[in-house]
């Protein structure tokens, strides 16, 4: 029952993780965060109701894909590989990938990582970075807080993981850090399916909005702490 194509009325279909704070977590029965924000504004912009799927994150593109939901707003990182499957927004925000370790780890730069155990949610560009490491072995979970978890248990070494989420986790976790040296800068954007042309050209007309009026920075800096 997508209803992306329709001008204006209906419900857009949001597919999500809601394992990604602070993009997007449950709070109670709720799904919350920067994405159901943007998703909620961009709905209003064109007319539409907002309808949060919360679904397992390898999930997300094949759900746009297949039509079973409009837009894809789950702190997706634009890459070569997606864009074959789906269209892309502009971007809404740069992100990177950085590394957790605990307090005491032997690990003190990505150089490191090399032939180890590496921690990382399925189907995420940290997946991606961790396969391309030197002799690592990497494991992979449903949730990046359960590969956090498998590290403090001593199970694996490191977790490659976006940095906002990587945050929160560190702050939720006594004895883990974040490393200082980061990935590259990666680019977030909306996730479309690849032959609705006008739905991309409408999201990406709200997004502009959303940039001018200083909306979007008002909803990351609502979640977002320096
Ligand atoms: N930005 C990462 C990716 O797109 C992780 C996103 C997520 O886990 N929700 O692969």
């Amino acid at each position: 029952e997508a209803a992306g194509t329709e001008a204006t009325g209906g419900t857009l279909v949001m597919a999500t993780n809601a394992e990604f704070p602070p993009y997007e977590y449950r709070e109670g029965d709720n799904v919350v965060g920067i994405d159901v924000e943007i998703g909620e504004a961009i709905a209003k912009s064109m007319g539409m109701e907002l309808k949060v799927e919360d679904m397992a994150f390898d999930s997300i593109i094949v759900a746009v894909d297949a039509g079973k939901a409009d837009v894809g707003l789950a702190g997706l990182t634009v890459t070569e590989d997606r864009l074959m499957n789906v269209n892309f927004s502009d971007p809404y925000t740069t992100a990177t990938q950085v590394v957790i370790v605990k307090d005491d780890s032997p690990i003190t730069s990505p150089n490191d990582l090399e032939g180890k155990k590496i921690g990382v949610q399925l189907g995420t560009t940290g997946d991606q970075y961790a396969g391309d490491i030197k002799d690592a072995t990497v494991e992979r979970y449903n949730k990046g807080f359960e590969a956090v978890q498998a590290m403090t248990q001593g199970k694996i070494d490191a977790v490659i993981i976006d940095r906002e989420p990587a945050k929160v986790f560190v702050e939720q976790n006594e004895g883990i850090k974040m490393l200082d040296e980061a990935y590259t800068e990666e680019e977030y954007a909306i996730a479309i399916k690849k032959d609705n042309e006008e739905l991309l050209k409408k999201v990406n007309t709200a997004l502009a909005e959303l940039k001018s009026s200083g909306e979007l920075q008002k909803i990351l800096d609502k979640y977002i702490k320096a």
